[in-house]
């Protein structure tokens, strides 16, 4: 490990190395910053669970594994190191910022806060009980275990929408649940769903309880808009009702908004010296691969410009 400035491991500390933490490693690291990015899981983030990425400019079609190593590669070609450790706590308020992990303690000039979000849970019975057992958050990971089965996929957003799209490529049928007749989901994505003849539309549902005794084996379907229960065979239940973002650790020392996204200034800069927040983590309009990365160049760059003492950006 490098120790390049008195008394600190690293210039700068980023937690989370997928696009947001990544892009930020590339930026701070070309600016002369010695750079750890701390990752709990797999380099990449969520983008790792997208079999193909088209709206990333100039790209094409790529997989969003393809995706993450790229970005790895830069990121570490430019002398950014990836800790897989969990950083455990964080106290961001002093001029030395420590982050602490299981292992031990490290002292950075900045940090990067680039933690992304977690998958929503529905909360209702049996969710708990049958997960992996058909309970599953990730349609790319576990979707050919079902394949020429019957499926639910749960939500309305872009992730419910993609996840019906991959599964009925495999699956003999797929329920699309979603809680009222409104979508968040992009109307180009689901275009393809509507068109696809394996998909059917449950709408005004919410899923009140997954049933099965070893596996998934039906769900309770509850109207929303007053009509009868009822009781759906299916053999997996794929939940994509939306995102928490891992920001509890900041409570206390940093505002988070009312869903718990930090907030931040146009350059990435957070109410606290040399802090900064990028990607999902972070309140905005559009969480999208393109808008991670730029929120990573612009929260790099920060770093740059506020540890050479200059207010450039
Ligand atoms: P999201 O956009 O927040 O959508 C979550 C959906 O789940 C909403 O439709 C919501 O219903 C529903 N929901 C929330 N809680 C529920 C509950 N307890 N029971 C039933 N339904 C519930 O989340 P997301 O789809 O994971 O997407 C997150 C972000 O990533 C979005 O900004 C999205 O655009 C982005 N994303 C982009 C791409 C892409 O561009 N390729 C792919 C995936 C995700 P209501 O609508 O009624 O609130």
């Amino acid at each position: 490990m490098e120790v390049k400035n008195k008394g600190f491991d690293y210039d700068l500390g980023v937690i989370g190395a997928g696009p947001a933490g990544l892009s930020a490693a590339i930026y701070a690291a070309r600016g002369g910053l010695s750079v750890v990015c701390f990752e709990r899981e797999v380099h990449g983030g969520q983008i790792i669970n997208s079999p193909e990425v088209e709206n990333y400019p100039a790209l094409g079609k790529v997989s969003g594994a393809d995706f993450a190593n790229a970005l790895y590669e830069q990121a570490t070609g430019f002398g950014a190191e990836v800790v897989y450790e969990e950083i455990l706590s964080a106290e961001l308020t002093g001029e030395v910022k420590l982050l602490r992990t299981a292992a031990r303690e490290y002292r950075v000039r900045a940090v990067v806060l680039a933690g992304g979000v977690t998958r929503r849970k529905l909360g209702c019975p049996g969710e708990e009980r049958l997960l992996g057992r058909g309970v599953s958050y990730c349609a790319t990971c576990d979707g050919a275990f079902f394949a020429g089965r019957t499926v639910a996929v749960v939500g309305g957003g872009n992730t419910a929408v993609e996840d019906a799209l991959y599964l009925a490529a495999r699956c003999e049928k797929v329920y699309l649940i979603h809680r009222r007749q409104g979508f968040r989901a992009s109307e180009a994505e689901l275009a393809k769903l509507r068109a696809n003849p394996r998909v059917e539309f449950l709408l005004d549902a919410q899923v009140a309880e997954i049933r099965g005794e070893n596996q998934v084996e039906s769900i309770l379907l509850r109207s929303t808009a007053g009509a009868p229960d009822r009781v759906i065979p299916v053999a997996a239940v794929f939940v994509a009702v939306g995102l928490i973002p891992n920001n509890e650790m900041f409570r206390g020392q940093l505002p988070l908004t009312a869903q718990g996204y930090l907030t931040a200034d146009e350059n990435c800069r957070t109410a606290l010296p040399r802090v900064y927040a990028a990607g999902d983590t972070r309140e905005k309009a559009l969480r999208q691969l393109v808008t991670a990365a730029a929120d990573g160049a612009l929260a790099g760059s920060s770093a740059v410009a506020d540890l050479a003492g200059e207010a450039t950006l």
